[in-house]
């Protein structure tokens, strides 16, 4: 970095937050900065700060050049903006360190260490070791097959989770949870870690709807997929018992009862669960060991059935020849050189590397990447005159589906999620650096209801030359109208739960203090900050489709049984096989697949 880039970085995140260069925040920013932003942050920082024009202005017109970025008409600076924001914010303000929590359990899984070429030979590797993954290289073991498990991430244990959000984010995410839509519009979240995203989510275990099993047809119809959603159930302690309401989860059932509206318990795979201040911080991985994560149940199962699991070694080319897969190439730690020789391959890698991975190697197919769905959610924030601690809490202990069927079977859920410093950060707008202080400083009072949007827009990933994933995706015209129905049911339930103010995730902000007529007024300001890219915050959670299953090679990547069209042993066993948008938390339906279609795999080969 040159000195005026240095200076141009330090000015830009001192003028978001005050003290950020102190705290170390430009360092942060950089190291979070995602692998193919780092060339043109460093390219627009040279430029940033010619003569001083940006660090020598007073503060006041050092933000208001921030906001011009902010409105800009032009997505990319628009995006430039948010990647600055958050890339300030969060390491900014996700740096607490809670108190420590005693690790109940030793190491579980004893994993291999590559420390040089390695070459294996298996019966199935397995690539990923997420809720697809995990559970397959069980499956496949327990039947008797010789298997290695591929996994990108490190190896963590209950005793490394010391709860602090950003080493939680740099450690336990993809990509340090920094990725976004090639155009901003979507925050992009994964776990990259043995156990996969299983390991920070919130636990949530729906099973797969009954009409969304009749809109997929086969396999999900079967009996077979029925006994599978049971023992995946059953195996990751699937329970209504563990879930006592948080503050925000009793907030957001007070509005929804004063409407009279739809209210259940969420289910939860948990045993032994906390539900209180370690469990909010238990998306930064679970000290307790409660969470029933592939880390904790399917990945001790393949262990003691013999599967060799290998962290910090990412797959980079399936080995084909004669339109059969034979193997895997891979990386692991200080480039050494992986490879495995296998009778059959199971992707499970994740929608966002699964597709990327087909394509670099060279099985591109028309629906390659293609069909992308990402739950979009936004959140909307009551300010309460009693103390919430929002971020403490039973990560989700109720949900709402008033409005989960708005047409077609397509709409959103309520859901609540712990909001840690650094969650409000990403979500919230930014005005100046006082408003902002401001805002966090009222954390304790706030509450959060998200938008879990089931959506009809597809989106697209693909190889990027580095071999990264590039995703291309923009909300359409219909599903946007449902974010607004969300919006406003979110503004009605807290204003029956008794908010004094409530606002939402645009970058402008976008506010009111409940009285007759100013929720109309608070959804026409929404409308004009506009649902576009880098207009309102969104993140996705839920990554599916992107190598679907299907009844034949014209709609799809795979057959049912996960096999792929294009070449024979080669299966797709994660979230990328949805056929589309599942419309509830996917974790289970991903698992119950995987089980389903590894059960089918193993009795192939053995
Ligand atoms: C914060 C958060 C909370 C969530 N909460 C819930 C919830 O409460 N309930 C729910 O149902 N869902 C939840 N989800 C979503 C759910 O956990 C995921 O949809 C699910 O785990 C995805 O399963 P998967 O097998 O497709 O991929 P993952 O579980 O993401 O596993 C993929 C694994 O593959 C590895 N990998 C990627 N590329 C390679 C490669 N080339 N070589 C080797 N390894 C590779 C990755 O590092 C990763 O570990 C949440 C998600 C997030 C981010």
């Amino acid at each position: 970095m040159t000195r005026r880039q240095r200076r141009a970085l330090d000015s830009i995140c001192e003028t978001f937050v005050d003290g950020a260069v102190d705290a170390g925040v430009p360092d942060a920013l950089l190291d979070l900065t995602p692998r193919a932003d780092r060339r043109p942050l460093l390219a627009l920082l040279a430029a940033w700060d010619a003569g001083g024009r940006f660090s020598g202005r007073p503060r006041a017109e050092r933000e208001a050049a921030l906001r011009r970025w902010r409105d800009s008409a032009i997505p990319a600076r628009r995006r430039v903006y948010h990647g600055l924001r958050r890339g300030t914010l969060i390491p900014y303000h996700a740096r607490a360190k809670p108190p420590t929590t005693a690790a109940v359990a030793e190491p579980r899984l004893k994993t291999f260490r590559v420390s040089g070429d390695t070459r294996f030979s298996c019966d199935v590797c397995v690539v990923g070791s997420g809720a697809g993954g995990g559970v397959a290289a069980a499956v496949l073991a327990e039947a008797g097959l010789d298997v290695v498990v591929l996994e990108a991430g490190g190896h963590y244990e209950d005793a490394d989770f010391g709860g602090v959000e950003l080493d939680a984010y740099r450690h336990l995410y993809y990509e340090s949870a920094a990725p976004t839509t090639s155009d901003g519009g979507v925050g992009l979240l994964a776990g990259s870690c043995i156990g996969g995203t299983t390991v920070v989510n919130y636990t949530t275990s729906f099973r797969t709807p009954d009409a969304i099993r009749e809109e997929w047809g086969d396999p999900f119809m079967s009996s077979d997929y029925g006994e599978s959603l049971d023992a995946v159930g059953e195996r990751i302690g699937v329970n209504t018992d563990e879930g006592s309401p948080s503050s925000r989860d009793e907030v957001m059932a007070r509005g929804l009862e004063q409407l009279g509206w739809h209210v259940a318990a969420m289910p939860r795979n948990t045993r032994g669960c906390e539900q209180g201040a370690v469990c909010g911080r238990c998306g930064f991985g679970c000290p307790l060991g409660a969470k029933q994560s592939t880390l904790v149940t399917w990945l001790v199962d393949a262990q003691a059935s013999g599967a060799t699991i290998v962290p910090l070694t990412r797959a980079t080319r399936v080995l084909t020849a004669g339109g059969r897969a034979h193997g895997v190439q891979a990386v692991g730690p200080a480039g050494a050189a992986v490879t495995v020789d296998a009778r059959a391959v199971v992707l499970a890698a994740g929608a966002l590397s699964t597709p990327v991975l087909l394509e670099r190697s060279g099985l591109r197919g028309r629906h390659v990447g293609k069909h992308l769905h990402l739950h979009p959610t936004t959140g909307v924030c009551g300010v309460f005159g009693e103390e919430i601690r929002p971020w403490e809490g039973t990560l989700q202990a109720l949900y709402s589906d008033q409005h989960a069927d708005l047409g077609d079977g397509y709409g959103l859920k309520y859901e609540t999620a712990p909001v840690h410093p650094g969650v409000l950060a990403a979500f919230a707008p930014w005005q100046d650096a006082r408003q902002s202080s401001e805002l966090l400083a009222r954390l304790p009072h706030l509450s959060g209801i998200g938008l879990l949007l089931r959506d009809r827009s597809e989106g697209e990933v693909h190889a990027t030359r580095a071999g990264d994933s590039r995703v291309r995706y923009r909300l359409n015209d219909a599903d946007i109208a449902n974010v607004r129905t969300g919006l406003d049911g979110a503004a009605r339930i807290f204003e029956a739960a008794g908010a004094t103010e409530i606002f939402s995730s645009h970058a402008q902000w976008t506010a009111y203090t409940p009285a007759a007529g100013r929720r109309e007024a608070f959804l026409r300001a929404a409308d004009a900050a506009g649902y576009g890219a880098g207009r309102c915050t969104f993140y996705s959670f839920h990554l599916m489709g992107s190598a679907r299953i299907g009844a034949s090679p014209s709609v799809s990547v795979a057959r049912p049984t996960g096999e792929t069209w294009s070449t024979r042993g080669l299966y797709v066993m994660d979230g990328a096989s949805f056929p589309s948008a599942s419309g509830v938390n996917p974790m289970i339906t991903i698992e119950a697949i995987a089980h389903l279609n590894a059960r089918r795999l193993a009795a192939e080969l053995t």
